[in-house]
């Protein structure tokens, strides 16, 4: 009996590099040895590969022996070069699109020249590879079923506010990338607007020698950070805003919550947050009703 359904048996891979074909080739961020044989197969033989930066790619390149000429395409000069690959699609060339590290397209340059080759009806086709976004979110633990990428955050303080806040109201995971440097303030900004006990997974150097994931709640990996100094590439999983509950609890239930936290040393203002998390009661309402006892 054949087990295997003819969707999933292995296909005949068409020959490659085709003419006129754009590929976009995902690259190690980190593992040399996740650059797959279908990528190294397509690097060594299409016309043309563009990459951010030469010398870099260069030297990923010579580990696998391709003679194929570079041609840099960065966030600077992608407007100018992108009438010469198009030139090189349309006499039948083929192009490979690779980045520093990872999947071009993610927070890499890409989306225009795919964009652009679309609109001219040329072949895009890509070669999948690792992706810190995808491969920091499937180790997280936090669900994965429906998520949401953000890249970078804005650095200009009105539209980092606002970006923040549509963050911390997300019930989907969120994925963020950050620099070391910046990873405190950052997480600091994510206690303020989603609450120290939010949960979060830092994944540090992955696919790398010193890969390590960091959680549970914001609060604890603040006081990791602190005692560690961050070194290496960030990618943060943060989870999602739960949902309120439907109002099962009373009222009376809910304030003696409320009244147990405060007596336990939690401050009123934590306090009513928490437990309007956790009932589904207005945060407003219960510490309104912290004053009304107070002033009887
Ligand atoms: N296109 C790339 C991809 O598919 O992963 C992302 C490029 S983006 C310019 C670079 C950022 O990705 C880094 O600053 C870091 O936040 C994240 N990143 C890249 N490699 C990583 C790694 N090995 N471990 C953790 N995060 C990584």
């Amino acid at each position: 009996m054949d087990l295997i359904n003819d969707s999933h048996k292995p296909q005949q891979a068409r020959s490659e590099p085709c003419p006129g074909t754009l590929y976009i080739v995902g690259t190690p961020i980190g593992n040399l040895g996740d650059l797959s044989p279908r990528a190294k197969s397509v690097l060594k033989k299409v016309s043309l590969i563009a990459c951010e930066d030469t010398r870099r790619s260069g030297q990923l390149l010579k580990t696998i022996e391709s003679k194929v000429p570079l041609l840099s395409y960065h966030k600077n000069n992608f407007k100018s070069r992108q009438s010469q690959l198009l030139e090189i699609l349309e006499r039948k060339g083929s192009i490979a699109l690779i980045s520093d590290a990872g999947l071009p397209g993610i927070n890499d340059p890409g989306e225009e020249l795919v964009h652009a080759a679309r609109s001219n009806n040329y072949e895009v086709i890509c070669i999948p590879g690792p992706c810190a976004a995808t491969t920091a979110l499937v180790i997280s633990g936090l669900p994965s079923q429906r998520f949401c990428f953000e890249g970078f955050l804005p650095k200009k303080q009105s539209l980092r506010k606002k970006r923040l806040e549509d963050i911390s109201k997300e019930d989907r995971t969120t994925v963020i990338y950050e620099s070391p440097h910046r990873l405190i303030n950052l997480l600091e900004e994510l206690s303020n607007v989603c609450g120290k006990e939010r949960l979060i997974q830092i994944s540090r150097e992955l696919t790398k020698r010193h890969e390590e994931s960091i959680g549970n709640t914001i609060e604890e990996v603040i006081k990791y950070f602190n005692l560690h100094k961050p070194k290496g590439e960030f990618t943060l999983i943060l989870g999602g805003k739960k949902k309120k509950q439907e109002k099962k609890t009373s009222e009376s239930e809910a304030l003696n919550k409320l009244n147990r936290l405060i007596n336990q040393g939690e401050k009123a203002n934590e306090a009513a947050r928490k437990i309007a998390e956790e009932t589904g009661y207005k945060k407003n309402w219960l510490y309104s009703k912290l004053h009304e006892k107070l002033d009887k």
